[in-house]
């Protein structure tokens, strides 16, 4: 711009028709330097609207050129260091009295802004008393600082030149009502004291929400939008309703389905004895068929590929059941559990001994409920680990890494397009297998499968289909969404519900990838043919399937790579997994995992049986028997600080969206697609946070208070893009 500037002086150098048609304001602006934390303010520049003369163009008073602080003078009152600064504006010949100032902060730090004086005709001075914080306009996304002369007006009596920026000061200081109250901000709304109890520090500093109510009536208090501290619940994992929504918002998100068949059905044909008697009064008077035909029934499995492997896992000093849990979708759209079924190997003639637990909320019942529960974490945080995030993640993305380096050329732009995928990726496998999933690694010490570990996840690959990773596919095949004809739904399905917090950002997701990948595809492939011509991609897929997965070759559910279609499925859902997929399976776990109450990872006792002596010591003192069947304290450690390091971002991670300038081609209609998906990628960061907001969607905070964010596209704060932000997607699978 100043570049710009210059030039057209130069083109002009005999007349400066600037200098006639313009004329000065003067004055001084002074800064209190003195305040903690201060800049100089040395930075800001500054612009006057009149209050006497309108713009026709804009409706509001004229406004001057920009203006820049001048050297100043430091002086010392009292202890109050203040500099005054000098300023000039250059406003137009008929540009009347000044009524507003905006100042703009480009500095780094805000400043303390105490007042600004300026000469006008006749010497007259116009004041502005400001004493207010000027905040850098990154932080406050752009938002000046406007401020008014001393004059007041009754809202009639307001100088036309001043009225629309009156009407906008006030409707910016109202807020929308909605998002947490950062400290630049200057937005007053309205809450509840419901801030005033801190029941983490016991029962006893419960306190009730004050206002709103009959029976506690009070004046409102400014609305900070922060967590109501009586929801920052620790004990709000022993909820039925937390236990519940974390199979929709938790670290573990893919594993909850439909039940289509009652009672459910064992691979090895043993019979389940949940009854349906036993859950029929905990649905809302709906008969169990009937709640069956509205899909409101749903099942967690982790039966069936456990039962083969629990006689060797429980010969270690572990007690592991493999689990089968109901849950009922409520018409607030939480879930419900309402049975558990616990199961071990039995003799040859019972091949299973099965316990049905049922929901309670007092007494002894209400206990063995809560161990019930319990033992279902247990076999959910083990299936995560192994299952949902190493196998379904890292270890299946390896291959296509692999394939590509040696099949694709670097000039290939399919290349170019996963690359950003890849980073990291072989490296930190590299690592899990030193340290983590090997023999005595980490993962062998800290999960009831120990040894057995890495066979219960291969046991697992055997059900990985490729195709069933695609979002859509995935949801279809768990009965969580239909199929949707409507042509103008890109993600092809609906959700049976909307409060599914990882589906529902999730499909966002998956079709901005989606149209990303189409996009790209289309700039370089002209038809099918071109895509069956393409030796190097036609190499690239007959490797994947045939060598990197070459176990699953003969699978007849691989793509054909014979069309666009097949390539934009192939590319779209390997950059999902790599991306989206990971990202939620995996920064959330130290806000899950890390504490191991809400999600053991093994258990040293069984459930106690009624004439026992362990039913008598359970009797004597419930939640010591509990705390007994829980991992010893060093176990618990080492499982707290591995959540803690896996949940870390990298300081140098690229997020969704982005690459690094290095990577770039010199392709505009590239670049103006990669725009477009970034700028698709912005907005659905908006739409999450005001989804986190709705109090409609429950399941996207519950009582634990923790905001669905593990598919927010990106980790804005640059302060905090490392360590533990439980957000952002990054490219690439690298922790
Ligand atoms: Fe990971």
């Amino acid at each position: 711009m100043q570049e710009a500037a210059n030039m057209q002086h130069q083109r002009h150098p005999v007349t400066s028709p600037s200098r006639s048609r313009h004329s000065t304001i003067k004055g001084e602006i002074v800064v209190v330097q003195s305040h903690k934390q201060s800049g100089s303010g040395r930075s800001a520049s500054l612009r006057l609207y009149s209050s006497t003369e309108v713009d026709p163009k804009t409706g509001k008073g004229k406004l001057s050129n920009q203006a820049y602080l001048k050297s100043g003078t430091t002086k010392t009152d009292d202890g109050e260091k203040t500099r005054t600064y000098s300023v000039k504006f250059q406003v137009e010949l008929n540009f009347g009295n000044p009524g507003a100032l905006v100042v703009t902060n480009r500095g780094k730090k805000r400043f303390f802004l105490q007042s600004a004086s300026l000469q006008i005709q006749n010497n007259q001075i116009t004041l502005f008393d400001c004493h207010s914080w000027v905040y850098p306009f990154r932080t406050t996304k752009n938002l000046d600082r406007i401020f008014f002369a001393n004059t007041k007006y009754l809202p009639n009596q307001t100088p036309q030149a001043l009225i629309e920026l009156r009407k906008e000061e006030l409707i910016s200081l109202r807020g929308d009502g909605t998002g947490e109250r950062k400290e630049w901000e200057r937005i007053y709304d309205y809450d509840y004291y419901n801030d005033l109890g801190d029941p983490d520090k016991g029962e006893e500093h419960n306190r009730p929400v004050l206002g709103g109510s009959e029976l506690h009536p009070y004046p409102r208090r400014g609305r900070t939008g922060r967590h109501p501290s009586n929801a920052e619940n620790e004990f709000a994992w022993k909820d039925d309703e937390e236990f519940g929504r974390q199979m929709l918002a938790g670290i573990n998100p893919a594993r909850i389905r439909s039940l289509e068949v009652f009672p459910p059905q064992s691979k090895s044909g043993a019979v389940s004895l949940i009854e349906q008697s036993d859950i029929e009064h905990n649905l809302e008077g709906m008969t169990l068929p009937q709640a069956m035909n509205n899909w409101r029934i749903f099942i967690l499995g982790h039966h069936d590929y456990l039962m083969p492997f629990l006689s060797q896992i429980n010969s270690k000093d572990v007690c592991t059941y493999a689990s089968r849990t109901l849950l009922f979708l409520k018409s607030d759209f939480t879930l419900k559990p309402i049975a558990i079924e616990l199961s071990l190997p039995g003799s040859e003639v019972d091949n299973e001994i099965n316990w049905v637990v049922l929901p309670a909320s007092q007494g002894e019942a209400a206990a063995l409920w809560q161990y019930a529960k319990a033992h279902v974490a247990v076999n959910d945080s083990v299936y995560h680990q192994l299952v949902s995030h190493w196998l379904h993640t890292h270890a299946v993305v390896e291959p296509f890494i692999i394939a590509t380096r040696r099949q694709l050329s670097v000039m290939h732009p399919i290349h170019w397009l996963l690359d950003p995928h890849f980073k990291d990726t072989m490296h930190v496998n590299a690592l899990a297998r030193s340290m983590l999933i090997n023999s005595g690694g980490i993962l062998e010490k800290t999960l009831f499968s120990a040894e057995l570990s890495m066979q219960l996840s291969a046991e697992l690959y055997k059900e990985w289909r490729f195709d069933e990773q695609a979002l859509p596919a995935d949801l279809l095949k768990r009965g969580m969404a239909i199929e949707d004809p409507d042509p103008n739904n890109p993600s092809g399905v609906q959700l049976l519900f909307q409060d599914y917090p990882y589906a529902a950002d999730g499909l966002e997701i998956w079709t901005a990838i989606q149209a990303w990948v189409t996009d790209f595809c289309m700039l370089f492939y002209t038809d099918d043919v071109s895509v069956r011509s393409d030796e190097e991609i036609q190499a690239w897929w007959s490797e994947i399937r045939n060598v990197g997965h070459g176990d699953k070759s003969s699978e007849t559910w691989w793509y054909q790579m014979a069309s666009r279609e097949d390539l934009i499925k192939a590319l779209t859902t390997l950059i999902w997994i790599a991306s989206a997929l990971h990202a939620s399976v995996n920064f959330g776990q130290y806000a899950y995992a890390g504490y191991p109450l809400n999600r053991p990872t093994l258990c040293r006792r069984f459930i106690p049986e009624e004439g026992t002596l362990e039913y008598a010591e359970f009797l004597t003192d419930p939640d010591k028997y509990y705390l007994s069947m829980l991992p010893e304290r060093d176990e618990m450690i080492l499982g707290i600080a591995l959540a803690e390091v896996l949940s870390q971002h990298t300081s140098d991670e690229v997020y969704l969206g982005q690459r690094p300038s290095t990577m770039w081609i010199h392709n505009e209609q590239v670049s103006e697609k990669f725009e477009k998906f970034k700028r698709k990628l912005r907005m659905l960061e908006e739409r999450i946070e005001s989804k986190n907001t709705d109090p409609r969607l429950t399941n996207r905070r519950g009582r634990a208070k923790i905001p669905y964010m593990l598919l927010y596209p990106d980790t804005p704060n640059v302060e905090s893009r490392g360590g533990i932000t439980g957000k952002g997607i990054p490219n690439s699978i690298s922790i």
